[in-house]
């Protein structure tokens, strides 16, 4: 195979983001096709035994296994990483196995994590039920109260977890103070970032050690594949987390590699846009509504370090409505083009009601420290014209009485 100059990196280090989407990680075959090559298969041929010997060694190059490398995951893999700033990157099936999958390797009995309490629903089901399964103790803290976290280390303390903005509170926390406190207490501090992307946040340019994704979301942004992604140092990728993850197997299939690879090349415009939309949106609904949430409005209670963070809003606004359950399934049932979906991040517009839904798993309790009220909905916006968004919220508004 021609090793095409997207994978040799004192060529892509002189690229600038919009070029390391569409060309970042890229191999081409002898064919020389364009558009990237689905490789499926799950093995490898050699041409000799001692070839098969000298790969499983390490002392070459080359492939092996599927479950092990795969050409087609490996752009996907080498196009995030440069993409994130990231030394190495890894694929995974969803998003949870990502998420599962840092932790696990990262943390052994005996040791303590400390986690933002607002959290994606089976990330807390992860911190509050798994984990301490396996011996893990974990603490889960405000995560937006930096104090906190420095309270709530320990001697045995190995990582931090936390999520910016969270889901679906859009809580914003301080991700260099968080660093620090982290890595003073020798700490490795992983950040699932699913709800900003690498355009809105790169969470390692603000101290964070490794980023995890659900790619389900804004990187698919298509709503087909289900996938997800680790990142961080080449020692911490090859030295903890393939330890464990080459043998158990949470990465992504070649054929929902390249479904996420090619969504890359339109990453930047798609959340751009959405963004663009969100904040049109979240302007008109202010206007109009009880309380909003919207990290790119002026009201939103960490507006300012939002700003300073994050290069837009993000693509997530909150609603809160005061006739609880009843009229927050009322508006959604009002709906006439957004769907009643729990997807997020995808280019049509979605609306849930946690509570009923994405985090009907967590107890009453872990839902009102999380700010997850009967009366909440969360709005993913897409890239349909926000007119015809905005038309539809007015009408099934009005339907409600609003
Ligand atoms: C969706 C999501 C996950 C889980 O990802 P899957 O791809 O559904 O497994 C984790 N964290 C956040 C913030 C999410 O939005």
């Amino acid at each position: 195979m021609k090793r095409f100059t997207g994978q040799d990196r004192s060529i892509t280090d002189k690229w600038r983001p919009a070029t390391l989407a569409v060309r970042g990680g890229t191999m081409r075959s002898d064919f020389g096709e364009t558009s990237e090559a689905i490789f499926m298969t799950s093995g490898y041929a050699y041409d000799n035994a001692e070839e098969a010997a000298a790969r499983f060694r390490g002392d070459r190059p080359g492939m092996t296994y599927s479950r092990l490398q795969n050409p087609t995951t490996d752009m996907l893999e080498k196009r995030l990483a440069l993409l994130e700033g990231a030394e190495a990157a890894r694929a995974t099936t969803t998003g949870m196995a990502a998420m599962s999958a840092a932790l696990m390797s990262t943390l052994s009995a005996g040791d303590h994590l400390v986690a933002g309490r607002s959290l994606f629903g089976s990330c807390r089901v992860l911190v509050d039920t798994i984990l301490p399964r396996f011996g893990i103790q974990t603490t889960t803290v405000d995560a937006t109260d930096t104090d906190a976290w420095a309270r709530a280390r320990r001697p045995n303390t190995r990582a931090f977890f936390l999520e910016t903005p969270s889901n679906p509170g859009l809580e914003v926390s301080d991700l260099r103070a968080i660093a620090d406190i982290g890595h003073d207490a020798g700490a490795l501090v992983i950040v699932d970032n699913a709800f900003a992307s690498p355009i809105v946040q790169r969470p390692m340019d603000h101290g964070a050690d490794i980023v995890a994704y659900s790619a389900t979301k804004l990187m698919d942004g298509q709503g087909r594949v289900l996938a997800g992604a680790v990142l961080g140092s080449e020692k911490w990728m090859n030295d903890v987390y393939l330890a464990y993850a080459r043998h158990t197997g949470p990465n992504l299939s070649p054929f929902n590699a390249w479904v996420v690879l090619k969504s890359l090349e339109t990453l930047d415009l798609r959340v751009r846009r959405s963004c663009e939309n969100a904040l049109k949106v979240a302007t008109f609904l202010e206007a109009r509504m009880p309380r909003v949430l919207y990290p790119g409005l002026a009201s939103h209670p960490q507006h300012a370090l939002a700003m300073r963070q994050m290069a837009a809003g993000g693509t997530i606004v909150a609603l809160f409505l005061d006739g609880g359950r009843p009229q927050a399934h009322g508006l959604l049932d009002a709906l006439e083009l957004i769907d009643i979906s729990n997807n997020l991040g995808d280019s049509r517009s979605l609306m849930t009601h946690p509570a009923s839904t994405t985090h009907y798993a967590v107890t009453a309790e872990v839902r009102d420290q999380m700010g997850i009220t009967e009366g909440m909905l969360r709005l993913s916006i897409g890239l349909e014209d926000p007119q015809d968004l905005i038309d539809d919220l007015d009408q099934a508004l009005r339907h409600i009485g609003l």
